[in-house]
């Protein structure tokens, strides 16, 4: 039996710094106290870097990201609304199911698995369907490690007059991402992603064309309604209690965020996903999301005649390295190696060397450290 170290390397949750794990493990306190409003009013603020917006307002709920999708649906729209919805994969699909939970049966523009929306088949829905409230869009696809040009999407939904609306739970922190600059609405983060953080809290930025619309937006919400976080916001608080160490790590994941500087997180997640689609590439495996690769994760075809989801099981097992496989339709056919967070180049050498190990012990045939050299001629020693 050898010793197991836990590497996560999965789509969320992700790893998590010590510092933060510290934080919260701090001694609790009351959250109706000006100690909690000091901490949560500067979390508020932080998140605003975090989503780069200088007007938008950002609520801290206590919920893994898809409660933060409900709450969109709830306060965004009203019965007999119109919606669109970006469906690529799973969490696409997952807008569409919200809409119809609430009685909205959305227009939904399908996307082959592995490929990016055209803005083009959006602009065209825009042009078809006059009147539609909101378009609800995904910037990383975590199904399938797909990104989407969220930006050039955004200027389009602008121009016909609806809302834009970003699940960006796992682009923000990896991807740039930029609330006012790009125009958009509603976004969304989780904090078990790019975060660094335990699941818990889920996080919402609204800017002020939103506001008109959620204020008076007809489908039913209490404990997600963003009127009552707003009026509490104000006083630095929450309507109901907040989940305070949760709170108080994420502060701490934020300084760290905020010391390493957003666009360096940016910057260090593109080198370090270039490298793991390097690597992967030079063991002769091929990419499932191709040209529309994202820097959350890499999404790798399984070869010819290896069961996949095996190695992935027995490296987990075994050695604590843990990827993932393919959901619904991809089970079988792809791994996931996720890449976000508390990741930096030595990680990604021990992501590449587990799938060297994983594959090889599975009778994949190349030479050993094939993928190892290419990871570390590009990180290693690069100045
Ligand atoms: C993880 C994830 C979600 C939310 O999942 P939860 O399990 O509710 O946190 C939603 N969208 C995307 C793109 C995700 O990666």
């Amino acid at each position: 039996m050898r010793m197991k170290k836990n590497y996560l390397f999965t789509p969320g949750p992700t790893m998590v710094p010590p510092e933060v794990a510290l934080a919260e493990a701090q001694t609790m306190i009351h959250h109706r106290t000006p100690q909690f409003s000091q901490i949560f009013y500067e979390l508020s603020e932080d998140l605003k870097y975090l989503f780069q917006t200088k007007t938008g307002e950002v609520f801290t709920l206590m919920s893994s990201g898809t409660g933060a999708m409900e709450a969109c649906v709830a306060n965004v729209l009203s019965h007999g609304n119109k919606a669109l919805v970006v469906v690529s994969g799973k969490f696409g699909e997952r807008w569409a199911e919200l809409c119809a939970c609430f009685g909205i049966e959305p227009i939904s523009i399908c996307v082959e698995n592995g490929k990016a929306v055209n803005p083009a088949d959006i602009e065209a829905a825009l042009k078809k369907t006059p009147g539609i409230t909101a378009v609800f869009t995904t910037q990383c696809e975590t199904s399938t490690g797909v990104v989407h040009d969220i930006k050039s999407i955004a200027s389009i939904v602008k121009k016909y007059g609806a809302l834009m609306v970003v699940d960006s739970i796992t682009g923000i922190g990896v991807h740039p991402f930029m609330m006012d600059e790009w125009n958009i609405d509603v976004a969304i983060t989780g904090s078990q992603k790019g975060c660094m953080m335990p699941p818990g809290l889920a996080f919402v930025c609204v800017n002020s064309s939103a506001w008109a619309v959620i204020e008076k937006a007809g489908l039913p919400r209490y404990y997600w309604d963003f009127r009552k976080m707003r009026k509490e916001l104000k006083d630095k608080t929450t309507p109901f209690t907040p989940a305070v160490s949760l709170v108080m790590a994420m502060k701490t994941a934020m300084d760290m965020i905020k010391k390493e500087g957003i666009e360096n997180v940016w910057k260090r997640h593109a080198r370090l996903a270039h490298a793991t689609r390097e690597g992967a590439k030079a063991l002769g495996l091929e990419l499932f999301a191709g040209e529309y690769a994202s820097n959350v994760l890499t999404a790798i075809k399984a070869p010819k005649g290896i069961d996949i989801d095996k190695i992935i099981k027995k490296l987990r097992d075994e050695t604590g390295v843990t990827f993932t496989g393919g959901q619904d339709e991809l089970k079988g056919m792809i791994v996931r190696i996720g890449h976000m967070g508390y990741v930096n180049d030595f990680d990604v050498i021990v992501a590449i060397a587990a799938l060297e190990k994983g594959l090889y012990d599975a009778g994949y045939r190349f030479e050993l450290g094939q993928g190892l050299s290419t990871v570390q001629s590009l990180l290693v020693s690069k100045k």
